[in-house]
């Protein structure tokens, strides 16, 4: 027998026609670079939101048409997160901080049309603007006017009439959002959403225990907005009408505690190292701003150090909730927030369950497996790999044929990711099977920097790996087995990389060793390097 209720698509349509009839007194905020606040209404932003889509539909955006972005955590951003998947086309959030060559990449591959750039961007456009075939840029200005040839953002809206708007028959299967993630082998890839997962991930997210977020909730997400949807909680708060801070490029901590003080913030996300840096300013000041509103820090993306959950509460009354996700879980898959009876249990417990990454939300169904592809025992101690399955989790990477095996026979997703899963179900990250470096919250590859270096006339073998760094989380550390008879130091191995990666990905260490330790596959055993160098520096006589 048939349910009979209606077929009724997830889009972010009605996410959006709620805003705007119910929402619209309610505010967004925005620090400008020049540091001044920009604030307007939901009305306001429903209205440019509309104006933006009717505006990309003059410029010729199709249905599936990508639109880039190169934004900070921004109204204007915001506009597009709605905008351009009302609009029929596909909105691509790029992180600016990516090596030219590897934006360049991106953009290619994904085919963006066109791209909105905040105008304190434009000098990471400059270089791969060459390398790409973007047709327009729309420039959002602050100090200046768009360069010749690019569009001014508020032009653009100013000749589009938001009375033109009209919703576009969307199916929710059809692309909404794309962003990209650098795998453990070649280029970065591509992770479609659809309009329906980002719906069902907004609703579960809504819903999630601590991070369960409502009308009168003020946000400010650290996370960037080119980073999975700055997870999800410009979808999240727009529903349900929650408050919304932008910290522009502000992103140190005095401009984040002055803007929590400020707004009253009751809710903020970001990765450890922003936390980290906010846990020591607030320690030195211990009285300068008032954070009485905020009721939880989320944290995610590394692991959060649990002396840092701790200080945070027991020195300043501040509630660090852990969660996990990924680029390909949209991202939100476990929160760590006590089960009511561990909520009695002593501090100590209550404290390592929090820094545990969690159990699984709702509709993210988690299991983790051996070598062998059979289920380890949830005993808190057997080890596996974690997979995960449910609507919002990807099912293939854009054209990308050659990744199907990040994805079982029987269609769960395979993390990279290390875990034990205790009985209530608490997943502990133990260790990436990975081996790409987090650092504040950004992925370094170790393979690429290895192959640059053993590039190197005098490096015979190099291997680069993570270590642990108080403010970053992790850096990278090279490993270097020169050639017989061959010197170089580490100032030239520094220089020679240089040129082609970004500054925080070059490694703050380099160790000469006579070998790198390997599997009997030949393969760098690289949790032999990281067990030897994590603990502190160590130095090897060369060969
Ligand atoms: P990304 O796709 O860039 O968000 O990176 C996802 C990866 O970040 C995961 O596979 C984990 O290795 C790591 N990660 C995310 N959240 C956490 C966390 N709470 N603790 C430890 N590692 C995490």
């Amino acid at each position: 027998m048939d349910g009979l209720m209606m077929e009724y698509p997830l889009t972010l349509a009605p996410i959006f026609r709620r805003a705007e009839s119910l929402f619209g007194h309610k505010e967004i905020v925005t620090r400008r670079p020049d540091k001044s606040m920009h604030r307007y209404t939901y009305a306001a932003f429903a209205t440019r939101s509309k104006q933006l889509s009717v505006a990309l539909q003059h410029l010729g955006i199709k249905r599936g048409d990508r639109v880039g972005t190169l934004c900070w955590n921004q109204c204007e951003h915001l506009e597009a997160y709605f905008g351009v998947p009302l609009s029929g086309g596909v909105l691509h959030t790029i992180n600016p901080r990516l090596h030219p060559s590897e934006l360049a990449y991106i953009v290619n591959d994904a085919q963006d049309r066109a791209l909105i750039i905040d105008e304190t961007l434009l000098p990471v456009l400059e270089k791969f603007r060459a390398d790409v075939k973007i047709k327009d840029v729309i420039v959002v200005e602050h100090a200046a006017k768009a360069p010749a040839g690019m569009i001014g953002y508020e032009d653009l809206l100013a000749r589009a009439d938001a009375g033109a708007f009209a919703y576009l028959e969307l199916d929710e299967r059809e692309a909404a959002s794309m962003c990209y993630t650098s795998g453990t082998t070649g280029q970065p890839k591509g992770v479609v959403y659809s309009h329906r997962a980002l719906v069902l991930h907004t609703l579960g997210q809504a819903a999630a225990g601590p991070i369960g977020i409502q009308e009168s909730d003020v946000i400010l997400p650290v996370v960037p907005m080119f980073h999975v949807n700055a997870w999800g909680l410009p979808f999240t708060c727009t529903m349900v009408g929650a408050t919304q801070i932008f910290p522009g490029p502000h992103l140190d901590a005095a401009s984040l505690l002055e803007g929590l003080a400020r707004e009253h913030v009751t809710l903020t996300a970001g990765v450890p190292t922003i936390w980290l840096g906010l846990l020591r300013a607030l320690d030195e000041q211990p009285k300068a701003y008032d954070l009485s509103s905020l009721r939880a820090l989320v944290v995610g993306g590394s692991a959060a150090p649990k002396s840092m959950i701790r200080g945070f509460e027991e020195r300043h009354g501040l509630r660090v909730v852990h969660a996990w996700g990924m680029t390909e879980t949209t991202p939100l898959g476990t929160v760590s927030h006590l089960m009511s009876d561990l909520e009695r249990a002593d501090p100590e417990t209550r404290f390592t369950f929090r820094a545990k990454q969690g159990y699984a939300v709702p509709f993210v169904e988690i299991r983790a497996r051996n070598d062998a592809a059979q289920d380890v025992p949830w005993d808190g101690k057997s080890m596996g790999e974690l997979e995960v399955r449910g609507p919002w989790v990807a099912r293939a990477y854009y054209q990308s044929p050659e990744s199907k095996d990040r994805w079982t026979t029987d269609g769960w997703f395979r993390t990279g990711d290390i875990v034990t899963i205790d009985a209530r179900g608490y997943v502990d990250i133990q260790d990436r099977s990975k081996d790409l470096i987090k650092s504040g919250g950004e992925w370094i590859g170790s393979v690429a920097l290895e192959n640059a270096l053993m590039a190197h006339p005098a490096v015979a073998e190099a291997a680069v790996i993570a270590i642990p760094d108080e403010k970053w989380s992790e850096r990278p550390l090279a490993a270097i087995v020169l050639r017989p008879g061959k010197t170089a130091t580490a100032e030239e191995l520094r220089l020679h990389l240089a040129p082609n990666f970004p500054k925080w990905w070059l490694p703050d260490a380099y160790e000469f060793v006579s070998e790198i330790p390997k599997t009997g596959v030949g393969k760098f055993r690289k949790t032999a390097l990281r067990a030897r160098f994590a603990a502190g520096k160590e130095s090897a006589p060369a060969s």
